[in-house]
């Protein structure tokens, strides 16, 4: 059995350093705390944690690409078609059953009833994020009228504003609110015209962007792309080939990160145990906000989503997370499901063996739209600010709320904190005050991390579902034959 043990060590190496990185860096987080690093120790510190971060998100952009371009052009077009629809069902269904699940917790739990424990200070709102306009950003952003643009700008509406003071016309350009110190800024902003007696031209939408991938036009580009190349017959085959080659390349690149990966993690997490502010104050009514995330989250992971995957697959669910464990802990060290995407990968095709056409496919659509723990932890939050607010929802609203969370999520992007951003969908959705956001900021960077390995745990189920479902389509019996055939 020494010979079992050794090559049990072998086969699980990297899941072992990886658990091991985790647990290393909670420690020497602990140890080093009480020595009160300053904000620049602490970011020298952390250095080799921003340098994973920076080495997945290298990856990110060719491999979106690539890896759709091939999945899709390798299948025809029928077979995409199909396989497409059953990604959407089963990304609707899961999503909508973890809002579900959030707003059953959150009102057995009711975090916010009582008196609210932090008073956030009233200001003349001046805020106009509309609903309405996060809903276009999220159609306009697929359809980037510039691709190279799309890798590091997303369309975001700004506002623009003609006050009256006096008998000067000023034209104020206000920007996303949601950025923390934004929304103070335009508090402040909004307590001084207060104070000089405005008055309010109409606020009116423009159109602006933001810095960051546009994950959403890149994957509807590349989907459109593949599905072209894929009918091109012979005369596409250069492409295809271009594609399929660039995306075997990032894949080697993806296994030599792997190494480094566990030293990334180490530091990521001693450093944000360093960084964080004292939990001890975390009590009261944001405590029990932060549990009903928790429980939520804990219910739709480890019982709904692996129930789920049983149902359709038959296969023990448990043991296909066993073998996402990297990418989970990835996942949960980077806050960020597209950083992850590249490990997420490699644990799908190597560990469980999930036919490469179907990973393809489904991963990179999956971790930009596709976010359970993102949306049922929109609801929470919404649902929270409400009861904080002692305003009492009818049903409509509550209903509102479950379609504006679904929203929420699909809009948030795969990079840290995206959810506190769309946040503002589903609280104007429902009138509630968007400034109280404020309240639910300390406790976020972890229920981030969280969710976010919920959200690589939904996509990787559903590669498994998705590609059990289409095993008539791929025309074999056995993924490691397909991936052979496929590699050949
Ligand atoms: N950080 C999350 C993700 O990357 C998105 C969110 O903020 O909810 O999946």
């Amino acid at each position: 059995s020494r010979e079992s043990i050794k090559g049990f060590l072998k086969r699980n190496l990297f899941v072992l350093f990886t658990v091991a990185a985790v647990a290393l860096g909670v420690i020497l987080g602990f140890i080093l705390r009480p020595h009160n690093l300053s904000q620049r120790e602490i970011k020298y510190f952390a250095f080799p944690g921003e340098l994973l971060m920076r080495m997945l998100q290298m990856l990110v952009l060719p491999l979106i690409v690539s890896s759709l371009v091939t999945g899709i052009s390798s299948l025809d077009s029928k077979a995409s078609g199909k396989m497409g629809m059953r990604a959407v069902v089963y990304y609707m269904v899961t999503t909508l059953l973890a809002v579900f699940i959030g707003i059953v917790i959150v009102i057995i739990i009711q975090p916010g009833k009582g008196s609210r424990d932090s008073p956030v200070a009233k200001s003349g709102n001046i805020e106009p994020v509309q609903a309405a306009d996060a809903f276009l950003d999220l159609i306009r952003n697929m359809f980037p009228p510039n691709l190279v643009e799309a890798c590091f700008k997303q369309y975001k509406t700004v506002y623009k504003k003609t006050v009256h003071i006096r008998n000067v016309t000023v034209t104020l350009n206000l920007t996303d609110t949601l950025n923390v110190t934004d929304s103070s800024l335009n508090m402040n902003l909004s307590r001084v015209l207060h104070t000089i007696q405005e008055t309010v031209e109409e606020t009116v939408p423009m159109s602006g962007s933001s810095s960051g991938v546009n994950a959403l036009g890149l994957v509807v580009f590349s989907m459109c792309f593949g599905l072209v190349i894929g009918n091109m017959k012979q005369q596409g085959q250069a492409l295809r080939d271009f594609f399929d080659c660039l995306n075997e390349a990032i894949m080697r690149l993806v296994a030599i990160i792997i190494w480094y990966a566990p030293v990334g993690i180490l530091f990521l997490i001693a450093g944000k145990i360093v960084e964080m502010k004292d939990l001890a104050q975390v009590g009261g009514q944001l405590g029990m906000y932060t549990v009903s995330v928790i429980v939520g989250l804990l219910i739709h992971g480890l019982f709904v989503l692996p129930l789920l995957f049983f149902l359709v697959t038959r296969k023990n669910p448990y043991s296909f997370i066993g073998g996402l464990l990297q990418a989970l802990i990835t996942a949960f060290g980077t806050s960020s499901s597209s950083a992850t995407l590249p490990i997420t990968f490699r644990c799908l095709e190597e560990n469980n063996r999930v036919d490469k056409r179907v990973t393809r496919f489904v991963l990179p659509v999956g971790a930009t739209i596709n976010m359970d723990g993102t949306a049922l932890y929109e609801a929470v939050a919404a649902i929270f600010i409400a009861q904080v607010n002692d305003m009492d929802l009818n049903f409509g609203q509550i209903l509102t709320i479950s379609i504006t969370a679904t929203a929420a999520s699909i809009g948030a992007a795969g990079i840290p904190q995206a959810g506190l951003v769309t946040m503002v969908i589903v609280l104007t959705s429902v009138g509630l005050p968007t400034e109280d956001i404020t309240l639910i900021i300390a406790v976020d960077w972890f229920l981030d991390r969280l969710r976010t390995t919920t959200n690589v745990l939904g996509d990787s189920l559903g590669a498994g579902i998705v590609e059990h479902l289409s095993r008539g389509e791929l025309h074999c019996q056995d993924a490691e034959v397909c991936n052979s055939v496929l590699e050949e």
